[in-house]
């Protein structure tokens, strides 16, 4: 059943998994609910919605070809970056969050279901973005549900190559948001590419996905401390 109705919600957004990754995806879900009972990752635990809002909607990312090493900034319970680093195995996927503990639990459901094309990271975008290691060295962030656009764009923009691309999960005020990001993209080196709505749930716009590309380098003070980042948004 489970199988069945993922496979059909899988077709009718063309999205092309293997039978191994569909296991991997119907796993995902099962250890996702189960750990779920004694550390929070998620309030979508019902089968319909989970396939939805967070398998669907993590897959429908118009990835790019050059996307090969790709950083999923406050991944929390592991979404969009675990259904997406189960869809492309070939890509390197590193998943960060502040709170250690999601961190461990998503490793660990990680490691049970044989994905092993991820990173795990514990820490703050707006410091690890300055650390050498991370700093320009991913060719695309994605991210959802962690702040609003201005505020999350400073959050990422500093961790994507030059012609690299930043993948942001917006809601219904995804416009208004855009327009108040103008400034920010400008400072931080970004551009809009394509603004993708996600049809999956038919009569209302779940997410829309927008993606921006790079065109220059991020200034050597950003982003800048989460209480300058949030009182004076850029
Ligand atoms: N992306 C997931 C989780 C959203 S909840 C999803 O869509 O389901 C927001 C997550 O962002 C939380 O787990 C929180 O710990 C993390 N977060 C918020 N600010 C952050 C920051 N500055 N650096 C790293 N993680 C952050």
């Amino acid at each position: 059943m489970q199988t069945e109705t993922l496979k059909n919600k899988l077709q009718e957004n063309n999205i092309i998994l293997d039978d191994y990754q569909i296991d991997q995806i119907i796993e995902l879900m099962n250890e996702i609910v189960e750990t779920n009972k004694k550390i929070n990752l998620t309030r979508i635990t019902d089968e319909n919605d989970f396939i939805d809002k967070h398998i669907i909607d993590a897959l429908t990312c118009p990835l790019d070809q050059t996307d090969q090493k790709i950083i999923d900034v406050g991944t929390g319970g592991g979404f969009p970056g675990l259904p997406l680093a189960i869809a492309y195995p070939q890509r390197q996927w590193t998943l960060m969050d502040a709170t250690e503990k999601k961190i461990r639990a998503i490793e660990r459901i990680a490691n049970n279901i044989d994905v092993h094309n991820v990173t795990f990271i514990t820490g703050r975008a707006e410091e690890l973005a300055h650390q050498q290691t991370y700093r320009e060295s991913f060719d695309a962030v994605v991210s959802r549900a962690v702040a609003n656009l201005p505020v999350l764009t400073e959050l990422c923009a500093a961790f994507i190559v030059p012609d690299g691309h930043f993948y942001a999960w917006k809601g219904e005020k995804s416009e208004q948001e855009i327009r108040e990001a103008q400034n920010t993209f400008k400072t931080l080196g970004l551009e809009v590419e394509s603004i993708n709505h996600n049809l999956l749930l038919k009569n209302t716009v779940f997410h829309v996905i927008i993606q921006c590309r790079k065109t220059g380098i991020t200034p050597k003070e950003y982003p800048r401390n989460f209480g300058q980042i949030k009182k004076k948004p850029l």
